[in-house]
Protein backbone atom coordinates (compact mmCIF):
# COMPACT_ATOMS: atom_id res chain seq x y z
CA UNK A 1 0.00 0.00 0.00
CA UNK A 2 1.14 3.75 -1.03
CA UNK A 3 1.69 5.92 1.40
CA UNK A 4 -0.76 8.78 0.98
CA UNK A 5 0.54 12.69 1.34
CA UNK A 6 -0.30 14.68 4.69
CA UNK A 7 0.76 17.90 3.50
CA UNK A 8 3.83 19.74 4.28
CA UNK A 9 7.28 20.41 3.18
CA UNK A 10 8.64 18.23 0.38
CA UNK A 11 12.28 17.95 -0.65
CA UNK A 12 13.00 18.41 -4.72
CA UNK A 13 16.33 16.12 -4.21
CA UNK A 14 17.85 17.92 -7.65
CA UNK A 15 20.15 20.65 -8.57
CA UNK A 16 18.84 21.06 -11.91
CA UNK A 17 17.02 24.66 -11.92
CA UNK A 18 14.68 23.67 -15.15
CA UNK A 19 13.78 20.26 -13.43
CA UNK A 20 13.03 22.27 -9.68
CA UNK A 21 10.57 24.63 -11.61
CA UNK A 22 8.91 22.18 -13.83
CA UNK A 23 8.50 19.76 -10.65
CA UNK A 24 7.47 22.65 -8.16
CA UNK A 25 4.61 23.49 -10.94
CA UNK A 26 3.03 19.98 -11.05
CA UNK A 27 3.21 20.37 -7.46
CA UNK A 28 1.39 23.14 -7.37
CA UNK A 29 -2.65 22.20 -7.36
CA UNK A 30 -1.17 19.81 -3.78
CA UNK A 31 -0.54 20.18 -0.40
CA UNK A 32 3.27 20.36 -0.82
CA UNK A 33 5.53 22.87 -0.20
CA UNK A 34 8.43 22.13 -2.64
CA UNK A 35 12.05 22.86 -1.04
CA UNK A 36 15.13 22.72 -3.30
CA UNK A 37 18.19 19.78 -1.74
CA UNK A 38 20.31 22.79 -2.34
CA UNK A 39 18.57 25.27 -0.37
CA UNK A 40 19.14 22.57 2.53
CA UNK A 41 22.34 22.41 1.74
CA UNK A 42 22.47 18.71 1.34
CA UNK A 43 24.98 16.83 -1.06
CA UNK A 44 24.44 15.38 -4.08
CA UNK A 45 24.34 11.60 -4.04
CA UNK A 46 26.56 10.00 -6.55
CA UNK A 47 24.43 7.83 -8.78
CA UNK A 48 25.65 4.32 -9.21
CA UNK A 49 22.85 2.46 -9.73
CA UNK A 50 22.55 0.81 -12.47
CA UNK A 51 19.05 1.59 -13.27
CA UNK A 52 16.52 5.00 -13.30
CA UNK A 53 15.03 3.39 -10.86
CA UNK A 54 17.67 2.66 -8.55
CA UNK A 55 19.08 6.12 -9.02
CA UNK A 56 16.31 7.77 -8.39
CA UNK A 57 15.43 5.64 -5.33
CA UNK A 58 19.11 6.45 -3.60
CA UNK A 59 19.08 10.25 -4.33
CA UNK A 60 15.46 10.30 -3.33
CA UNK A 61 16.85 8.58 0.27
CA UNK A 62 19.91 10.51 0.48
CA UNK A 63 17.80 13.56 0.90
CA UNK A 64 15.03 12.19 3.28
CA UNK A 65 17.52 11.40 5.49
CA UNK A 66 19.53 14.33 4.70
CA UNK A 67 16.56 16.89 5.64
CA UNK A 68 14.49 14.63 7.72
CA UNK A 69 11.41 15.24 4.95
CA UNK A 70 9.82 13.60 2.83
CA UNK A 71 11.81 13.90 -0.72
CA UNK A 72 11.08 13.71 -4.09
CA UNK A 73 13.86 12.56 -6.96
CA UNK A 74 13.90 11.95 -10.80
CA UNK A 75 15.91 10.00 -12.59
CA UNK A 76 15.51 9.72 -16.74
CA UNK A 77 17.15 9.16 -20.07
CA UNK A 78 17.03 7.73 -23.75
CA UNK A 79 17.07 4.41 -24.29
CA UNK A 80 17.98 3.12 -27.76
CA UNK A 81 16.47 -0.41 -28.42
CA UNK A 82 18.79 -1.32 -31.17
CA UNK A 83 21.76 -0.23 -28.75
CA UNK A 84 20.80 -2.64 -25.88
CA UNK A 85 19.16 0.35 -24.20
CA UNK A 86 21.77 2.52 -24.09
CA UNK A 87 22.67 5.42 -23.28
CA UNK A 88 20.13 4.98 -20.87
CA UNK A 89 21.70 5.75 -17.20
CA UNK A 90 24.45 7.49 -19.01
CA UNK A 91 22.44 9.54 -20.92
CA UNK A 92 23.62 12.87 -19.47
CA UNK A 93 27.02 11.86 -19.32
CA UNK A 94 27.43 10.39 -23.29
CA UNK A 95 27.26 14.62 -23.22
CA UNK A 96 30.81 14.81 -21.40
CA UNK A 97 31.40 17.24 -18.94
CA UNK A 98 30.80 20.25 -21.44
CA UNK A 99 26.81 18.81 -21.30
CA UNK A 100 27.48 18.83 -25.39
CA UNK A 101 24.25 16.96 -26.47
CA UNK A 102 25.33 17.95 -30.28
CA UNK A 103 28.22 15.67 -29.74
CA UNK A 104 25.87 13.26 -28.16
CA UNK A 105 23.33 12.81 -30.66
CA UNK A 106 26.19 12.65 -32.99
CA UNK A 107 27.47 9.16 -30.38
CA UNK A 108 24.11 7.67 -30.55
CA UNK A 109 23.87 7.98 -35.14
CA UNK A 110 27.42 6.70 -35.26
CA UNK A 111 26.65 3.37 -32.78
CA UNK A 112 23.54 3.11 -34.80
CA UNK A 113 24.82 2.96 -37.91
CA UNK A 114 28.09 0.65 -36.33
CA UNK A 115 25.85 -1.75 -35.20
CA UNK A 116 23.92 -1.96 -38.85
CA UNK A 117 20.54 -2.71 -37.52
CA UNK A 118 17.79 -0.68 -39.48
CA UNK A 119 15.68 -0.42 -36.19
CA UNK A 120 15.36 3.10 -34.71
CA UNK A 121 12.98 2.57 -31.67
CA UNK A 122 14.04 4.22 -28.90
CA UNK A 123 11.91 5.75 -25.83
CA UNK A 124 12.70 7.91 -23.00
CA UNK A 125 12.29 6.75 -19.48
CA UNK A 126 11.36 8.89 -16.32
CA UNK A 127 12.00 7.22 -12.48
CA UNK A 128 10.50 8.86 -9.96
CA UNK A 129 10.86 7.77 -6.37
CA UNK A 130 9.15 9.40 -3.57
CA UNK A 131 11.23 8.64 -0.14
CA UNK A 132 10.11 9.33 3.38
CA UNK A 133 13.08 9.48 6.32
CA UNK A 134 11.27 6.54 7.88
CA UNK A 135 12.36 4.32 5.26
CA UNK A 136 8.85 4.17 3.48
CA UNK A 137 9.32 4.67 -0.07
CA UNK A 138 7.39 4.98 -3.72
CA UNK A 139 8.35 4.54 -7.31
CA UNK A 140 7.13 5.09 -10.16
CA UNK A 141 8.26 4.86 -14.11
CA UNK A 142 6.90 7.07 -16.96
CA UNK A 143 7.76 6.11 -20.59
CA UNK A 144 7.49 7.40 -24.17
CA UNK A 145 7.69 5.36 -27.14
CA UNK A 146 9.50 6.62 -30.55
CA UNK A 147 12.08 6.78 -33.05
CA UNK A 148 15.55 8.32 -33.91
CA UNK A 149 15.56 10.56 -36.87
CA UNK A 150 19.07 11.79 -38.58
CA UNK A 151 19.96 14.81 -38.86
CA UNK A 152 18.83 16.35 -35.75
CA UNK A 153 15.59 18.63 -36.37
CA UNK A 154 14.31 21.69 -34.35
CA UNK A 155 15.62 24.16 -31.31
CA UNK A 156 13.35 23.55 -28.57
CA UNK A 157 13.31 21.11 -25.49
CA UNK A 158 17.02 19.72 -24.68
CA UNK A 159 18.94 16.67 -24.73
CA UNK A 160 18.41 14.54 -27.27
CA UNK A 161 14.91 16.14 -28.54
CA UNK A 162 16.33 17.01 -31.62
CA UNK A 163 16.89 13.61 -33.23
CA UNK A 164 13.40 11.70 -31.07
CA UNK A 165 10.10 11.57 -33.07
CA UNK A 166 7.06 10.26 -30.37
CA UNK A 167 5.07 7.68 -31.50
CA UNK A 168 1.99 8.97 -33.28
CA UNK A 169 3.51 12.02 -34.68
CA UNK A 170 6.32 13.24 -37.03
CA UNK A 171 7.76 16.07 -35.80
CA UNK A 172 10.57 15.81 -33.02
CA UNK A 173 10.67 16.58 -29.61
CA UNK A 174 12.70 19.19 -30.46
CA UNK A 175 10.34 21.08 -33.24
CA UNK A 176 7.42 20.36 -31.21
CA UNK A 177 5.32 23.18 -28.74
CA UNK A 178 6.53 22.72 -25.08
CA UNK A 179 3.19 21.87 -23.43
CA UNK A 180 2.40 19.20 -26.47
CA UNK A 181 6.02 17.73 -25.24
CA UNK A 182 4.64 18.05 -21.10
CA UNK A 183 1.65 16.63 -22.26
CA UNK A 184 2.81 13.03 -23.73
CA UNK A 185 6.21 12.96 -22.47
CA UNK A 186 7.66 9.76 -20.03
CA UNK A 187 8.24 12.48 -17.11
CA UNK A 188 4.17 13.72 -17.15
CA UNK A 189 3.95 9.63 -17.61
CA UNK A 190 5.62 9.14 -14.49
CA UNK A 191 4.13 12.31 -12.46
CA UNK A 192 0.34 11.22 -13.47
CA UNK A 193 1.05 7.91 -11.81
CA UNK A 194 2.76 9.56 -8.61
CA UNK A 195 -0.24 12.02 -8.35
CA UNK A 196 -3.46 9.20 -8.72
CA UNK A 197 -1.10 7.28 -5.80
CA UNK A 198 0.12 9.73 -3.33
CA UNK A 199 -1.43 13.12 -4.18
CA UNK A 200 -4.97 12.99 -5.25
CA UNK A 201 -7.79 12.89 -2.68
CA UNK A 202 -10.45 11.40 -4.99
CA UNK A 203 -8.37 8.66 -6.39
P1 LIG B 1 19.48 12.94 -15.14
O1 LIG B 1 19.49 14.39 -14.77
O2 LIG B 1 20.59 12.13 -14.57
O3 LIG B 1 18.15 12.30 -14.93
O4 LIG B 1 19.80 12.92 -16.71
C1 LIG B 1 18.82 12.95 -17.65
C2 LIG B 1 19.45 13.05 -19.04
O5 LIG B 1 18.65 12.28 -19.94
C3 LIG B 1 19.41 14.46 -19.57
O6 LIG B 1 20.61 15.12 -19.40
C4 LIG B 1 19.13 14.25 -21.06
O7 LIG B 1 20.31 13.95 -21.70
C5 LIG B 1 18.31 12.99 -21.10
N1 LIG B 1 16.88 13.31 -21.07
C6 LIG B 1 16.01 13.07 -20.05
N2 LIG B 1 14.79 13.53 -20.35
C7 LIG B 1 14.88 14.08 -21.57
C8 LIG B 1 13.93 14.75 -22.41
O8 LIG B 1 12.75 14.95 -22.08
N3 LIG B 1 14.41 15.17 -23.59
C9 LIG B 1 15.69 14.99 -23.99
N4 LIG B 1 16.60 14.41 -23.26
C10 LIG B 1 16.21 13.95 -22.04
Amino acid sequence: MVRRWRGGRLVIASHNPGKLREIADLLAPFEAEAVSASSLGLPEPEETGTTFVENAALKARAAAQGAGLPALADDSGLSVAALGGAPGIYSARWAGPGKDFGAAMAKVEQELTACGSPDRHAAFICALTLAWPDGAQAAFEGRVEGRLVWPPRGARGFGYDPMFVPEGHDITFGEMEPAAKHAISHRADAFEKLVAAVFNRDS
